[in-house]
């Protein structure tokens, strides 16, 4: 969504977009993959030093509502938010807690095979595959050669 579009559309809300909102947007928009409320906050800061966590929390939450944001919890204590995008499928580090889109998995094939098993209609799925990934892969083959 073009900056001027977001801008009408938070006004048709009764929303104004404020340099904090923008700022997140921009912030999920270029780090293009999933943060914690807290990394967002880390971000936000080095930009507008004054920010406060209940404010990057509120306006996230905002975002959220509106369904500019999505916001992921995997179970965990840990939220993540991204760019909203169509339904994707997620793998989580459980040694460093990264999350990535799980891409080129065709979950979506399956779907008959769960109606024929269920005798559901499927309408929506969220895969979340965890393991390690590779950067703490390598790391655990160091500390396992020391
Ligand atoms: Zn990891
Ligand atoms: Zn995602």
């Amino acid at each position: 969504m073009a900056k001027v579009d977001l801008q009408d559309f938070l006004k048709a809300n009764g929303l104004s977009m404020t340099t904090q909102r923008q700022l997140i947007l921009d912030e999920l928009e270029n780090y293009a993959g999933h943060l914690t409320a807290d990394q967002i906050f880390h971000r936000i800061r080095k930009v507008m030093p004054k920010i406060s966590f209940g404010t990057v929390y509120r306006n996230l939450a905002v975002l959220v509502d509106l369904e500019l944001v999505l916001k992921h919890n995997f179970g965990g204590d840990i939220s993540y938010y991204e760019k909203f995008k169509p339904v994707h499928h997620h793998i989580l580090c459980t040694e460093c807690s990264k999350v990535e889109d799980l891409k080129g998995v065709k979950i979506a094939e399956l779907e008959p095979e769960i109606e024929n098993l269920t005798s559901y209609k499927v309408s929506t799925h969220h895969l979340i595959v965890t393991g390690i990934c590779p950067k703490c892969r390598t790391k655990e083959v160091e500390i396992r050669v020391e």
